[in-house]
């Protein structure tokens, strides 16, 4: 049957839907789960399309309302003018060294870094012609060292996995000195515990798959940014399509909501397990940056003023095997990939999520064979404690 148009049945069924127009406000933003919009006529669309007027054209890059809403919101938890989402952390950080480095450049990044970004630098890159120095972001001698004529220079603010500290606030200085443009990965800070901007940080990223979303339902990437870079990154995302899906940006909003209440409560169960594990009998160093035996323990007083987030890494007693050991014997705790969500998880690094890197570079990395990589989690503090305590009796 026809309407009064005379459209049949499977035209009004694509074109019948229509939103009713809302002016009140609601908690959540909605869900733009569309690809593209349309314009009053080709030339309104060749000028949104040129970013010479407002409008959305193509959610891959050029926009998307829920996509800018959790844009809007990390720019202004960071502290920076804009933000572009990513379908994944890897993304993100790809997207960023793509925008910043060609053919010839050399990259400096910190040697303590995730595993998929240590391969982006050592494999991929190389591929492409672009160079990477990888130092040590604690020997600030060797950092300064290094930063001249680089593209850039990377590094993450607690390190993966080993929990380490860097002193953003004199890697910021070193590298505004070089003019060197400075970036940073700060997923296991969150911006509640950390703005790196305000040391200077043009981009700020972050796996949007951790602490933002905070339930392990979901992946995507952030990166934050201040000055004239914003729409280099753009133009990258546009080309090279890395974007965030419209549902994974609102299910990072419902993330944001609670972000610091989870910040608090992973930091404080995971300060009560760094305190139980140290000096333990089967326990040969337990990396938690509020601890006073972390080396970079008074950094950390001036860099996560908020506490030291919900990541630890423990060295097991017993090298690899006592490290698997200790994974194999949690119960509550699972042994997953993954950090920042509400069930706590645990990886053994040199097997999982550090395989990547040969033992050398494993080990000039800090990352010991025991190493294991404890996400504590939401779960009840003395739950988590049993559990830690009963699976190391096993070892
Ligand atoms: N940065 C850090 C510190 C990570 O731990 C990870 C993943 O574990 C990533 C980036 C990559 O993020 P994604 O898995 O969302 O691509």
């Amino acid at each position: 049957m026809a309407d009064e148009r005379g459209r049949g049945f499977t035209t009004r069924a694509i074109h019948g839907a229509k939103a009713p127009p809302v002016d009140q406000e609601t908690p959540s933003v909605p869900i733009y789960q569309t690809s593209t919009y349309r314009f009053a006529d080709s030339d309104d669309y060749a000028e949104t399309i040129g970013f010479r007027k407002p409008g959305y054209t193509y959610t891959r890059g050029y926009g998307n309302p829920t996509l800018q809403a959790f844009e809007s919101v990390m720019a202004d938890l960071e502290g920076t003018e804009a933000a572009f989402s990513f379908a994944s952390g890897m993304a993100a950080i790809h997207t960023v060294f793509t925008t910043l480095a060609a053919v010839g450049d050399r990259i400096v990044a910190s040697n303590e870094l995730y595993g998929g970004a240590y391969a982006l630098c050592a494999k991929v890159m190389p591929r492409y012609g672009i160079a990477v120095d990888l130092v040590d972001p604690h020997d600030l001698d060797a950092v300064a060292a290094a930063l001249p004529g680089a593209a850039f220079f990377y590094v993450e603010t607690i390190a993966n996995p080993n929990v380490t500290v860097a002193d953003l606030e004199a890697l910021g200085a070193l590298c505004r000195a070089q003019g060197v443009t400075a970036v940073v990965d700060n997923t296991f800070a969150s911006p509640y515990l950390c703005n790196p901007a305000r040391f200077g940080f043009a981009h700020v990223l972050h796996s949007a798959t951790k602490f933002i979303g905070g339930h392990n339902d979901l992946i995507g990437g952030v990166v934050c940014t201040t000055g004239s870079g914003a729409e280099a990154l753009r133009d990258t995302v546009i080309d090279t399509g890395g974007t965030m899906a419209p549902l994974e940006a609102w299910l990072c909003m419902r993330g944001l909501v609670t972000l610091s209440l989870r910040m608090e409560r992973h930091g404080r169960s995971a300060s009560a397990i760094a305190a139980c594990l140290d000096g333990h009998e089967k326990v040969d160093r337990v990396w938690y940056p509020a601890l006073a035996s972390h080396p970079q323990h008074d950094v950390a007083d001036r860099i996560l003023p908020r506490g030291s987030g919900g990541v630890l890494g423990v060295e097991v007693a017993g090298g690899v095997e006592g490290g698997k050991r200790f994974c194999d014997a949690l119960d509550l705790v699972w042994v997953a990939t993954s950090v920042g969500g509400a069930h706590s998880l645990a990886s053994h690094a040199a097997s999982t999520t550090h395989r990547q890197m040969d033992p050398a570079a494993r080990r000039r990395a800090g990352i010991a064979d025991g190493l294991v990589r404890v996400s504590v989690g939401l779960e009840d503090e003395d739950d988590l404690l049993d559990d830690v305590a009963r699976a190391l009796e096993k070892v």
